[in-house]
């Protein structure tokens, strides 16, 4: 029984090559680049989990900690498939809800045979990236209702990412609490599933926006500071490993290698 298992969060927003006036040619990642990383990660012995099962499975090494280890928790025939002869696992989450993760991601996802997290504006469903036109981005499609809805038939865990990507630190509580509250209510409503998690746009964060995440009933929350889920990690503050258009191969390598050492 291995009792340290390595959990590390992906972070991707947009899969296809940036466009050469992109002006955020980060939020892109190639095909080709996000098929290899996958295929090396699996290759490497990773599962891969959506974040409610992260949760179960860290719950799990969590409670076997505390109690001893005459003594394991229950569990389900579905957890003991992620937990057997396991000790690493990647989680592949989007921000935002971009049309490409279904055009372009999905299909590399399902040759491999994996899954993710999509993180959903809910205000945008089937619109376009309003809040970075305003920062001067080229327009980007957003996810549609039925994008969405193949896209969790497919396994793909939903998220909330607010209604409308502002900078949660700088805005009014109430309006902080309304933005993420009913991005959960709204996909919720509009899907009929429940939505667990939330990932702060622009990683934007403090204790008192963390506390609104915690009152809007959400398990957990994903922000962009380097790093990996380990023993004793907030649930609400979820560190990440960030891939963007200029992650090459050995780039990639060495982020995954680096992050389990020094985070
Ligand atoms: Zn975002």
């Amino acid at each position: 029984m291995i009792q340290n298992p390595k959990f590390i969060i992906l972070l991707y927003h947009k899969i296809g090559k940036y466009p050469q006036n992109a002006k955020f040619p980060g939020l892109y990642v190639a095909e080709e680049d996000f098929d290899r990383q996958i295929k090396y990660l699996k290759n490497s012995g990773y599962t891969f989990l959506t974040l409610s099962e992260l949760k179960t499975v860290y719950d799990y090494y969590s409670g076997f900690g505390n109690t001893g280890s005459a003594d394991r928790p229950s569990t389900t025939e579905g957890l003991q498939n992620l937990i057997n002869g396991k000790s690493k696992y990647a989680t592949i989450t989007f921000d935002d809800g971009s049309k490409s993760v279904y055009s372009n991601g999905l299909k590399v996802m399902a040759a491999n045979g994996v899954k993710g997290v999509v993180f959903m504006v809910s205000g945008l469903i089937g619109g376009l990236n309003e809040w970075d036109i305003k920062n001067g981005e080229n327009r980007d499609e957003m996810l549609n209702i039925r994008e969405l809805k193949e896209m969790i038939n497919y396994g793909i865990e939903l998220g909330a990412h607010t209604k409308t990507h502002p900078h949660l630190t700088q805005i009014d509580a109430d309006k902080a609490f309304n933005e993420i509250a009913a991005s959960k209510k709204e996909l919720e409503n509009l899907l009929g599933i429940n939505i667990n998690f939330f990932a702060y746009p622009y990683g934007d964060f403090n204790e008192e926006v963390e506390t609104l995440v915690k009152k809007a009933g959400f398990l957990g929350a994903c922000i962009t500071k380097t790093g990996i889920v380990k023993k004793g990690a907030d649930f609400f503050a979820l560190r990440r490993v960030a891939i963007r258009h200029n992650t090459d191969f050995f780039k990639f390598k060495r982020k995954i290698f680096k992050v389990k050492l020094f985070y």
